[in-house]
C-alpha cells in the first residue's frame, strides 16, 4: 500500500505523455480498477487523490460500495452483467455501466429503468477484436445497435463505446482492434457520445494515442 502513491503518479504521468503526443485538448478519465483489491486497498488510494474506481462483479461493489459508502466515491461497473443482477446493480445507483454489451441487455435494463424512474449512464460494449471469449456487440451492427438503444432505451444514457483491446502479443493487432473502435466512436459523436473507454495496464498508452479518453487501469495502480 505504500507504493499506491508512485503508482497512481507514474500511472497519471505517463497518462499524461500519451495524451499530450496526440492531442492537447483532450481529457483522459482515470478509472483505478479496484477488482482484486480490498475495502482498505480502494480507500488508500481514494486518500493519494483516486476517486473513480470499477468493479466487475455486482456482488463486490455492492459491498465495497457499503464498506466505503462515507467516502465520496465514483463507481463505475465494468463486468459482464446478468440479468438476475439488474435489481442488484440499479440499486447502487453506480455512475457509469462501462460493458453493455447488446439490445437484449438494454430493452431488460430499460423495463427496470422506466419502472423505478431511474436513469443509467452507459457505455455499448463493442468486440473489436472479434474473439469468442469477449463480450460485446461486433463492429459491423455497433452503429445500428447503437441507435436502436438510443430511440428504444431513453432511460439508458448512452455516453459513448467500451472495448477491451485484443488478447495478442503483437501490438499491431491491439492498435488494429483500437482503430476500429475508435472509428465507431467518431461517427457517434454527433450523436451525443463523449467516452471512449479503452486501455488497461498492459495497453493503455496505445489506447490513448489511438483516441481512448477513459482508461481502466488495475494491476499497476494496486501492485
Ligand atoms: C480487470 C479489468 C481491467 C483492469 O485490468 P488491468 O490489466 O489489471 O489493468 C480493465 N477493464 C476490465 C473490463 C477489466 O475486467
Amino acid at each position: 500500500m505504500q507504493n499506491f502513491k508512485e503508482n497512481l503518479i507514474e500511472a497519471i504521468e505517463k497518462i499524461e505523455k500519451s495524451r499530450i503526443s496526440v492531442d492537447r485538448h483532450r481529457i483522459v478519465r482515470l478509472v483505478a480498477v479496484s477488482k482484486y483489491s480490498s475495502s482498505q486497498e480502494i480507500q488508500a488510494l481514494y486518500e493519494c487523490g483516486q476517486r473513480a474506481f470499477g468493479e466487475n462483479k455486482v456482488q463486490d461493489l455492492t459491498q465495497k460500495s457499503k464498506t466505503l459508502e462515507s467516502l465520496p466515491l465514483e463507481w463505475h461497473f465494468i463486468g459482464n452483467l446478468q440479468s438476475n443482477k439488474i435489481n442488484a446493480l440499479l440499486a447502487l445507483k453506480p455512475f457509469m455501466f462501462h460493458s453493455l454489451h447488446s439490445l437484449e441487455l438494454a430493452l431488460q435494463l430499460q423495463k427496470r429503468l422506466e419502472r423505478e424512474s431511474l436513469t443509467l449512464k452507459a457505455l455499448l460494449q463493442i468486440n473489436s477484436a472479434k474473439e469468442s471469449t469477449k463480450s460485446g456487440v461486433m463492429p459491423e451492427i455497433a452503429l445500428e445497435t447503437y441507435h436502436q438503444i438510443l430511440e428504444e432505451c431513453p432511460n439508458i444514457k448512452l455516453c459513448g463505446l467500451m472495448s477491451i483491446g485484443a488478447h495478442s502479443s503483437h501490438s499491431k493487432l491491439i492498435q488494429s482492434s483500437f482503430e476500429t473502435t475508435h472509428a465507431l466512436f467518431e461517427k457517434l459523436q454527433r450523436f451525443g457520445a463523449n467516452t471512449l473507454s479503452m486501455g488497461m495496464s498492459g495497453d493503455f498508452e496505445l489506447a490513448i494515442k489511438c483516441g481512448s479518453n477513459c482508461v481502466r487501469l488495475g494491476s499497476i495502480l494496486f501492485k
